[in-house]
């Protein structure tokens, strides 16, 4: 059995000030949702703030990016190790606005992953389709050349802890999301990908739906039988919505 996971991806938004509010209010409801597993993705800046709030709660945190490098001279870069520092149990790897506004390609992505399973911490790893592809019928092709990308490198068994986020691009912060049979769907076809290569592991690895999740359409999201949890952008920048949908996963 497979504990869901609901996931805030926080983006480039808050202050110290919304930010210890935001915490306070996951904090307090946290307990009433116990049977999911929560965790939050700050901006890198927050870390500090957050670990030091998190540190008695039953909330997971970590970051939105790291470095494929280990350290040395790459100005603006974050290392893994720095991450451990603060006690980061997950860090997402290849979200979609990563890949699109920063150009992260899958090879970077997958390099990415392994630099965070090296270091023991659990990478999310980010896949999805845009509205095009989508519309042109090549989803399935799109997402399975994001996973080969890891699973080339760091092979089938590094998916029994490892998360994967399904997010249709054009699901993202658009309002629009995909229905719970389209994401299932995907969900499944990501699924046998993986049973294909180990079946013990696939049983294992979560994959979480993401796109414009809320609480009015979490319940059917995470009814269905592939959809492990949730990766929340601006939805979980609001505690109450956040615990919602976590609520909806119980
Ligand atoms: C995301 O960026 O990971 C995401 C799912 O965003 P939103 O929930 O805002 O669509």
């Amino acid at each position: 059995m497979r504990r869901k996971l609901v996931a805030g991806n926080w983006k480039m938004n808050g202050s110290a000030d919304s930010i210890r509010k935001l915490l306070q209010g996951i904090r307090e409801g946290a307990a009433e949702v116990a049977a999911v597993e929560l965790a939050v993705f700050p901006p890198f800046v927050y870390l500090g703030l957050v670990e030091q709030q998190l540190s008695d709660a039953p909330v997971a945190w970590g970051t939105q990016n790291l470095s494929e490098q280990v350290s040395g001279a790459y100005t603006g870069e974050v290392a893994g190790s720095m991450l451990l520092d603060f006690h980061c149990a997950y860090v997402l790897v290849g979200h979609s606005e990563r890949r699109t506004l920063y150009g992260e390609t899958d090879d970077l992505v997958a390099r990415k992953f392994a630099a965070a399973r090296k270091l023991g911490i659990k990478p999310v790893l980010c896949l999805g389709e845009t509205l095009d592809e989508r519309e042109q019928g090549v989803t399935e092709a799109v997402v399975a050349r994001q996973l080969k990308a890891v699973l080339d490198l760091e092979g089938i068994g590094a998916f029994a802890d490892a998360v994967i986020a399904y997010e249709p691009v054009w699901a993202i912060g658009t309002g629009r999301t995909a229905t719970a049979q389209q994401a299932q769907d995907v969900h499944t076809f990501i699924r046998a990908q993986l049973v294909a290569l180990d079946p013990a592991v696939a049983a294992k690895t979560r994959i979480l739906y993401g796109g414009s999740m809320k609480a009015a359409n979490a319940g059917e999201l995470l009814s269905m039988a592939d959809i492990d949890g949730g990766l929340i952008g601006g939805a979980s920048l609001d505690a109450k919505e956040f615990l919602a949908i976590a609520k909806a996963g119980v």
